[in-house]
């Protein structure tokens, strides 16, 4: 995984030009039987890591969101003697954060994001199908 970020970083980097506007740049890593949606959003003032998710407005509204986690001066990124490491150790960072997250699901035996949690222990699908939850 950890090539795979180190790879995406470097394109980043070889089309990343200080003159263009606010950016994000999205990034998937597969991991376990999901996706993680990892970004950077680059302004002329901030350079910010997070994750995407999933937010409830109501059980039937799935609303994509992006939870901003790690956040520095842009002038940071710019003095940085090794720009490219720098974003590395925040995207694995941001990674590792979103990977604690997930809880294993005491039925189907695969990890679930807090979205689709059901308890501790239940995702919403085994819940639907072990306590006859209707979503
Ligand atoms: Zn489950």
């Amino acid at each position: 995984m950890r090539r795979q970020v180190r790879e995406w970083i470097k394109d980043l980097l070889e089309s990343f030009h200080p003159q263009d506007g606010d950016r994000v740049y999205n990034l998937i890593v597969e991991w376990t039987h999901d996706q993680l949606e990892i970004y950077i959003r680059i302004t002329k003032e901030r350079v910010t890591f997070g994750y995407g998710a999933i937010q409830w407005d109501g059980p039937h509204s799935p609303v994509p969101t992006k939870i901003d986690k790690y956040s520095l001066d842009r002038q940071e990124l710019e003095l940085a003697i090794d720009r490219s490491e720098m974003l590395l150790d925040y995207m694995i960072k941001t990674i590792n954060s979103r990977k604690r997250q997930y809880r294993f699901c005491q039925f189907c035996h695969k990890k679930f994001p807090p979205e689709h949690r059901f308890d501790s222990k239940t995702c919403h699908g085994c819940a639907s199908k072990e306590y006859f939850v209707v979503y």
